[in-house]
C-alpha cells in the first residue's frame, strides 16, 4: 500500500485524509506546522457560509456533497453543520433577474431553491429590511459550516482507519528520487512518502515551487468583523446553536452576514484587493498562533458597515467589535487547483478550495490517486488547464485581483477578462482591427466575436427579409446581430475565419502512429494526407477531448487539440522515440469556407482542388500563391472549404491573397458567434461545455468516431462493459424565433427539471436558437420540453441530428 503523507491539517487535508483512507489507502501521515485542528490556517477562522448555487456544475457538485458529508459528522462539541438555509438578496433590478439566472442553475443542478418576494424575504429573515430589497432566492439546504469542527471530525474517521495526524511539524522541502516523489523533509527530519498531497492551503504554491510547479494562487486578504450584541437577536439563539436566520448575501454591496448567537458576522469583499506578498508574511507571522490573519484595516471596511447597515437597520444600534483581514486564495479564474505534477509523479497538489467545496474536492482528489480517474468532471479545477502566459506572475497577480473584485458580481457568460488583453494576437490581427473586429479573450488569445464591416450587410440583408429577431438586454450583451448575417452569409457565399487560437500540436517520431492508435479512439493510421476525428478517453470510457489527426508524413503527425490539458495527457503517455511539440504560436490558420469557397482558392493552387481530388477528410502540402501551406478539407461549419494553415510569418500575405481573391465572390471576414451557431447547426460538439470525462462516446453523439475492432486504445475495456447511456446529449429548438439560451439553463419535461443546456446559438438557416441538452434517454426526437431562461420559459422540442445538411451534401461537393 502507498505510504501518503498529506501537508496541511485545514478542512482540505484533514478531508482528503478522510476520502483517501475510505478507499483502502490507509497509511496516511497529515503533517502541519500548526496545533491540531486549530491550526492557524484559513480554516481556523473561516465563518463557514456554505452557499451550494455555483454557475459551475461541478463546483456545485463539490457543495453539495460537502453539505450531505459534513451534515452527517459527529463532533464531541456538538454541530459540524448548521443547515439553516441560505438567502441571496436583489437590491437592484440587474440582481434580482440574476437571480432568477442562480435558481435556473439551481435547479439544473438539482439543489433545491426558491425566488421570494420582499415580504417572505423579511419573513425569513427578519433583521431584512425589505423595502431595499427587490426579491429573493432561498436555498434551505445551505448552511453554516464549523471548519474546525468539521475538519477534526474528518479527521477522527482516517484516524479511525490508521491514518496519522502531527502537529508542529513544518514541511521545508520535498524528497525527490528518480523524478518520483520520495517524501518530505520537515523540521524534524524527513518523512518517506510514495505519495504526497500538498493541501497547505495559501502556502502551497510556495511548496509546489521548490519542486518546479506552478500554482497559480494569491494569497488575498479579506475582511471579517464581528458586530457587538444586537438587540434584534437576543434569545434567538442558544450558545450551542449559533444561529437559526439563514446565512445571507448582499451580492449588490459584496456582503455576507450570519449569526454568532446574538451578534452578528460581516464578511466584505468591497474593500480594494489586498494581496499578500507570502515572503514577508513567512517572515512576520510565522511565530504567531495565526498566521492566516492580519491587523484589520478599519478605513478599508467603513463603506462595507454603512451598505450593510442600510440592508439591516438593527445594525445602527452596534458597532465592529472583533474584525480581521483574514487570508486565502484566489486564483486567476476564481476555481480550485488539484491535480498531479507532471515532471515529479507522485506529488500532488489540492489548493484554492473553499470550506464550502472541500469535501468534494477532496473526494475526487482521492478517487483520482486511487482509482486513476475523479468520478466527476475536473477539467475547470485541472492543475493543467493554464495556458503558458496564464502562469506568469503578472497574469496570476492581476487575473487574481480581478477575480477577487468579480467575486459577487454579476458575470455573463460571454464577458471576457479586462486585464492583460492582447497578449496574443494573429497575424490577421491587424486586418481584422481594420474591419471593426469586436474581440473576444480566450486562452490569452484575441478572437473576433463578430466584424462591424459587415453591418452594410446586415441591413442589406435584413431589407432582403432574413429575419434579425429582437433580444433582450442580457442577451444582447457582447453580441451583434451582424453575427446573423456572417453566418447566413457563409451558407450562402464565403467567409474567412481566424483559426489561429486552435491549439495544435506535432507528434512525430517513428513511433508516432503507433502512439495515437493507443491514446485515441479512431483509425488514425491510414495513409499519409489522411484526416481523422477522433476522442481521447480516460480509463473509465470518458472524453477527455475530441481532436482531428492529420497525418502529414508517415511518421509526422498535425494535431488540433482543446488546449493544455491534452498536452498534459498527451505527455503523460509518451512513447519512447515520439515527440510532442506545440506547434500554435509560430502557425496561423484561416477557414475558408462556403460554397463558394472552390471558386476562390482553387485559382490560387497549382493542386486540382476538385472533390475527386481532394477529397472530404483528406490534408494536402501545396501553395496558394508563393505562400506554402498546409490545407485540411474539413468543416467545423458544416462548408464546403478548407482550414488552410500556414507557418506564421506568411499569415498577413496569406490573408491578403485570399482576401483579395475573395472579392469577387463578396467574401467577408466572419466572427465566433457565426461560427458557434453554425457548428451547433451541423451538430459538432465543443468538448469541456457540451461532452466532458462524464460522458462517453454513444451518449455524447460522438460514437462515431470509435472504432470498437481497433486494438488497445485507453478506454476501450470501459467502452466494452458500459450500459446503455441513460443521458443522451440532444439537439433542441425553440418555438419562439426570439427564444434564447447562453449555456446551463434548466430544461423541463412538464415540471420537471430533466437536464440542462450546455451551449446554444441563434441558426440564422432555420431562424431559431438551437442548443444542446443532456437529457434523459426517454426523452426521444419530437418530444415537447421548455428551458428556463433567467425567469422565462420557453418551448422547445428535441430535433433530429445534425439540424442543417444531414446528408452531407453541402461538405461534400
Ligand atoms: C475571513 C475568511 C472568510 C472566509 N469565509 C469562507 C466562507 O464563508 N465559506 C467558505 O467556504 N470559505 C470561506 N473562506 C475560505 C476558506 O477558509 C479557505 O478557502 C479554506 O479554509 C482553505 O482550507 P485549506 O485546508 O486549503 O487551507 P488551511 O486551512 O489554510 O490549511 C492549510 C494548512 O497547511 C498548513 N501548512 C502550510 N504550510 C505548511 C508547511 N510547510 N508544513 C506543514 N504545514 C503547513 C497550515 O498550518 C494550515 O493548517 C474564508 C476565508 C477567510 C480568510
Amino acid at each position: 500500500m502507498p505510504k501518503v503523507v498529506v501537508i496541511g491539517a485545514g478542512i482540505v487535508g484533514t478531508a482528503l485524509a478522510d476520502e483517501l483512507t475510505a478507499r483502502g489507502f490507509t497509511d496516511v501521515t497529515v503533517l502541519d506546522r500548526g496545533p491540531l485542528f486549530t491550526t492557524g490556517g484559513s480554516t481556523s477562522h473561516a465563518p463557514g457560509l456554505v452557499f451550494q448555487t455555483n454557475p459551475s456544475r461541478t463546483m456545485s457538485a463539490f457543495a453539495s456533497y460537502t453539505v450531505e458529508k459534513f451534515c452527517a459528522l459527529q463532533h464531541r462539541d456538538g454541530w459540524a453543520f448548521n443547515q439553516v438555509g441560505g438567502l441571496e438578496v436583489a437590491t437592484t433590478p440587474q440582481r434580482w433577474a440574476d437571480l432568477h439566472r442562480k435558481a435556473g442553475w439551481a435547479d439544473a443542478w438539482g439543489i433545491e431553491g426558491r425566488l421570494l418576494s420582499p415580504a417572505e424575504c423579511a419573513e425569513l429573515h427578519p433583521l431584512v429590511d425589505s423595502a431595499r430589497v427587490v426579491g429573493g432566492f432561498h436555498t434551505p439546504a445551505d448552511g453554516l459550516a464549523k471548519g474546525v469542527r468539521a475538519a477534526e471530525a474528518q479527521a477522527a474517521r482516517a484516524i479511525a482507519r490508521g491514518a496519522r495526524f502531527v502537529p508542529h511539524t513544518e514541511v521545508v522541502g520535498i524528497v525527490e528520487k528518480s523524478g518520483r516523489v520520495a517524501g518530505v523533509r520537515t523540521t524534524d527530519g524527513v518523512v518517506d512518502a510514495d505519495i504526497v498531497v500538498c493541501a497547505a492551503g495559501f502556502w502551497g504554491a510556495q511548496l509546489a515551487k521548490e519542486v518546479g510547479l506552478v500554482v497559480p494562487l494569491v494569497p488575498m486578504a479579506h475582511q471579517y468583523a464581528r458586530t457587538g450584541q444586537i438587540a434584534a437577536l437576543v434569545g434567538r439563539n442558544s450558545e450551542l446553536s449559533e444561529a437559526g436566520l439563514p446565512i445571507l448575501r448582499h451580492q449588490d454591496q459584496d456582503l455576507y452576514f450570519r449569526e454568532h448567537v446574538d451578534r452578528l458576522g460581516i464578511g466584505s469583499y468591497s474593500h480594494r484587493p489586498m494581496p499578500v506578498d507570502i515572503s514577508t508574511l513567512m517572515a512576520d507571522t510565522a511565530g504567531e498562533p495565526m498566521p492566516s490573519m492580519l491587523p484589520f484595516t478599519e478605513e478599508d471596511f467603513a463603506p462595507a458597515w454603512s451598505a450593510a447597515s442600510e440592508l439591516i437597520p438593527a445594525l445602527s444600534d452596534s458597532k465592529v467589535e472583533e474584525a480581521f483581514n483574514g487570508i486565502f486564495s484566489f486564483t486567476p479564474d476564481g476555481l480550485s487547483i488539484i491535480g498531479e505534477h507532471r515532471e515529479l509523479s507522485g506529488f500532488w497538489v489540492a489548493e484554492a478550495v473553499w470550506v464550502t467545496h472541500s469535501a468534494g474536492v477532496a473526494k475526487a482528489t482521492a478517487e483520482w490517486i486511487v482509482d486513476g480517474t475523479p468520478l466527476i468532471d475536473v477539467h475547470e479545477c485541472d492543475l493543467y488547464r493554464f495556458e503558458d502566459v496564464a502562469r506568469s506572475p503578472d497574469f496570476i497577480m492581476q487575473t487574481s485581483s480581478q477575480a477577487f473584485v468579480e467575486v459577487y458580481d454579476i458575470i455573463h457568460p460571454y464577458q471576457f477578462r479586462t486585464a492583460l488583453r492582447g497578449l496574443r494576437t494573429s497575424p490577421f490581427y491587424e486586418r481584422q482591427k481594420q474591419l471593426g473586429a469586436f474581440f473576444y479573450e480566450g486562452a490569452g488569445w484575441e478572437r473576433p466575436a463578430w466584424f462591424e464591416a459587415n453591418a452594410e450587410l446586415a441591413q442589406r440583408l435584413r431589407a432582403d427579409g432574413l429575419p434579425f429577431p429582437e433580444r433582450d438586454d442580457w442577451s444582447s450583451r457582447f453580441w451583434s446581430p451582424i453575427s446573423i448575417a456572417e453566418a447566413h452569409w457563409t451558407r450562402e457565399r464565403l467567409a474567412m475565419y481566424d483559426m489561429t487560437p486552435l491549439t495544435r500540436y506535432e507528434i512525430a517520431g517513428p513511433g508516432a502512429a503507433a502512439f495515437l492508435q493507443r491514446m485515441s479512439t479512431n483509425d488514425v493510421d491510414k495513409s499519409v494526407g489522411s484526416v481523422t476525428y477522433t476522442m481521447l478517453l480516460d480509463e473509465t470510457g470518458g472524453i477527455r477531448s475530441d481532436i482531428t489527426v492529420a497525418r502529414l508524413g508517415q511518421d509526422r503527425f498535425q494535431v488540433a487539440v482543446n488546449g493544455p490539458m491534452d498536452f498534459d495527457w498527451l505527455h503523460r503517455h509518451l512513447s519512447d522515440g515520439v515527440t510532442l511539440r506545440d506547434i500554435t504560436g509560430g502557425t496561423c490558420c484561416i477557414g475558408v469556407w462556403g460554397p463558394l469557397a472552390r471558386d476562390t482558392v482553387q485559382p490560387l493552387c497549382p493542386d486540382d482542388l476538385s472533390h475527386e481530388k481532394f477529397k472530404y477528410f483528406r490534408a494536402l502540402q501545396t501553395y496558394l500563391g508563393a505562400v506554402p501551406v498546409t490545407m485540411l478539407r474539413v468543416s467545423y461549419v458544416g462548408e464546403l472549404g478548407w482550414e488552410i494553415y500556414a507557418s506564421a510569418e506568411y499569415g498577413a500575405a496569406l490573408w491578403d491573397l485570399l482576401f483579395e481573391a475573395g472579392q469577387a465572390h463578396e467574401v467577408i471576414a466572419a466572427g465566433r458567434i457565426a461560427f458557434n451557431s453554425l457548428r451547433i447547426e451541423k451538430g459538432y460538439r465543443l468538448w469541456g461545455t457540451d461532452m466532458t470525462t462524464e460522458h462517453q462516446p454513444a451518449a455524447a453523439g460522438v460514437g462515431f468516431a470509435v472504432r470498437m475492432n481497433k486494438d488497445g486504445f485507453i478506454g476501450k475495456s470501459a467502452l466494452e462493459r458500459a450500459d446503455a447511456p441513460q443521458k443522451l446529449l440532444r439537439s433542441i429548438i425553440f418555438d419562439d424565433p426570439t427564444a434564447v439560451a447562453l449555456g446551463k439553463e434548466p430544461v423541463y419535461d412538464g415540471d420537471r427539471c430533466v437536464g440542462y443546456v450546455t451551449s446554444a446559438g441563434y441558426s440564422a438557416t432555420i431562424g431559431r436558437t438551437i442548443a444542446y441538452a443532456w437529457l434523459p434517454a426517454g426523452i426521444d426526437v419530437g418530444d415537447a420540453v421548455t428551458v428556463d431562461y433567467r425567469g422565462t420559459r420557453y418551448a422547445a422540442s428535441v430535433h433530429s441530428e445534425p439540424v442543417v445538411d444531414p446528408e452531407m451534401a453541402r461538405i461534400k461537393r
